[in-house]
């Protein structure tokens, strides 16, 4: 089946639940709104993005339903209900709020979520606190996600959970009787078995994750590490692969696993791109770095992004290219995250120490080499970054997807922009043959990359962004909907994900290096 329109997609992933019969649930730690108080009084005003986008349409075709944490803390279900139904309405799906207490917010977010999980799952376990209260009020936290659900679901319905808040709930709505098929995606990182065995609680994560009919990963490697995990650990159940899918075998059950690489609405950002204020705020951007090209990092404030390393890869380049000096600037935006936890206020600090020792060392007059901006962009102006820098420099150290290097090339409407991205990063596996892949760790190597790529003829960097921005739009997010609501609907699956495995060369695989 040949697929055109974005019309055609939204119509098929309907088609394909509607002929299942299922409406669609989705549940997620936060709901797609945002909540918040102003002069004392509550608001409410639905989220956007490209999740939502592509959800939405699925969403209203059955009136769907989606559980969540509306992000507030403390807040009584009365003065939310009635916000949420007006929320609800617009969208034309309802919203499930769970409401969270404080203790809540620190244990299971704060705690067992962002401090057990996340810096596991990225693979950097010396930054666990594996503290037990943690892991009980995860459970505890869960089940009451699990309970949410069933207020409102049916046995015909698909129900559909996201993220590593929430790895726990297919084991809560079990117990609470659920029959409805159930599916998990993880937006993040699956760690290698060295790395997962340290989590204290490994067993009954893994099971938990078995109560899920459909597993979906970021890339090969996440699943090859997770299905390494079962076939390592759960000697009672079986692994075998099956199509583009890999079936577990525990007890009289079916897992299905399988790579659904997440991505972004393309068509919006390309529009968005050519929009007259967005080439005129980048023309601006560029006014103020002329005849210079410009190298750029957008991210959140956080130590899997692998920022400092990328400053002195950027040192290193400048000692090594003097004839390059007020020729390459770095753009540098950190967007806010976290900041009241003492790690991340580390990192800050770290960051601008860099950032001040760099300038102070190669600044001239009329040229200063790093332009460092702390704050979250509007949207617009983020498209004019995106749009106006000649290179994008996207290094973490591990990273489940990394949307922003699809969002540099979608925007990149010129095709002349280069992306240096990180092995690391799950978008590794799809833009491999396009972008300048490097290691986060290598600093020369990265430097020999951004030499690379300043001085890369504009046929090459044309050429490379064509294809790149030709793959990302074959495979976006209404792509992703559709790959994950086929598999786990089980129609026929179209156009299924095709994935590489991203290995630098061919003596580790020989050496059974797994990245
Ligand atoms: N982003 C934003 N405002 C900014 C900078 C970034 O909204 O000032 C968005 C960006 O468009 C992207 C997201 O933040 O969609 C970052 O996603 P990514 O997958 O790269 O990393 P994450 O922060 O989810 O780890």
């Amino acid at each position: 089946m040949s697929l055109t329109t974005k019309g055609d997609l939204h119509k098929t992933v309907n088609d394909a639940v509607a002929a299942s019969g299922r409406r669609l649930v989705i549940v997620s730690n936060r709901l797609p709104v945002v909540l918040a108080r102003s002069n004392g009084t509550l608001q409410i005003q639905a989220g956007s993005g490209g999740l939502v986008t592509a959800l939405a349409p699925v969403l209203r075709n059955r009136g769907g339903l989606w559980v969540g944490w509306p992000g507030t803390i403390d807040e009584d279900e009365e003065e939310v209900g009635p916000l949420i139904k007006q929320v609800s309405k617009r969208a034309g799906f309802s919203f499930n709020p769970v409401l969270l207490n404080s203790r809540e917010v620190d244990l299971y977010y704060h705690g067992f979520s962002n401090e057990i999980i996340w810096p596991l799952f990225h693979d950097l376990q010396s930054r666990c606190n594996f503290n037990p209260d943690y892991w009980r009020s995860y459970q505890e936290v869960n089940r009451k996600f699990a309970r949410k659900v069933m207020e409102q679901v049916h046995d015909d319905d698909y129900i559909w959970v996201h993220d590593y808040h929430l790895l726990q709930v297919a084991k809560g709505l079990r117990e609470l009787g659920c029959k409805a098929p159930l599916g998990f995606f993880l937006h993040i990182p699956f760690p290698p078995l060295d790395i997962f065995i340290k989590l204290p609680w490994r067993f009954q994560v893994l099971r938990a994750l078995l109560e899920y009919d459909l597993l979906g990963f970021q890339t090969m490697r996440d699943r090859r590490n997770f299905i390494h995990c079962i076939r390592s650990l759960l000697k009672d159940v079986h692994v075998h692969a099956s199509g583009s899918l890999h079936v577990c075998h525990a007890g009289a059950r079916e897992i299905r696993v399988g790579c659904f690489p997440i991505s972004i609405d393309f068509d919006e950002f390309e529009r968005l791109a050519s929009d007259r204020d967005v080439a005129e705020e980048a023309w601006y951007i560029h006014e103020a770095h002329p005849d210079q090209k410009m190298v750029l990092g957008v991210d959140r404030l956080d130590y899997t992004k692998g920022i400092p390393y990328r400053l002195e890869a950027f040192r290193v380049f400048l000692r090594q290219h003097p004839e390059l000096h007020r020729k390459v600037t770095m753009i540098q935006i950190v967007v806010p995250s976290r900041i009241d936890i003492p790690k991340y206020h580390d990192l800050k600090m770290e960051i601008e120490r860099l950032v001040g020792e760099i300038n102070g060392e190669f600044t001239q007059s009329g040229w200063v080499p790093i332009y460092y901006v702390f704050r979250r962009l509007r949207k617009k102006e983020l498209l004019s970054y995106y749009r106006t820098s000649e290179i994008a420099l996207i290094t973490p150290i591990k990273d489940g997807m990394n949307l922003v290097a699809k969002e540099y090339s979608a925007s990149n409407i010129e095709e002349r922009g280069v992306l240096i991205l990180s092995e690391f990063a799950g978008a590794a596996s799809q833009l491999q043959r396009f972008a300048l892949l490097v290691n986060p760790y290598d600093v020369e190597g990265v430097a020999a990359a951004i030499h690379e790529a300043v001085i890369m003829p504009e046929s090459e960097r044309r050429a490379r962004m064509r294809r790149m921005r030709r793959g990302i739009k074959r495979q976006d997010v209404f792509w992703w909907v559709r790959s994950f609501l086929s598999a786990a609907i089980s129609v026929e699956l179209v156009d299924f994900p095709l994935i590489y495995e991203y290995l630098p060369t061919a003596e580790f695989i020989e050496e059974g290096i797994s990245i």
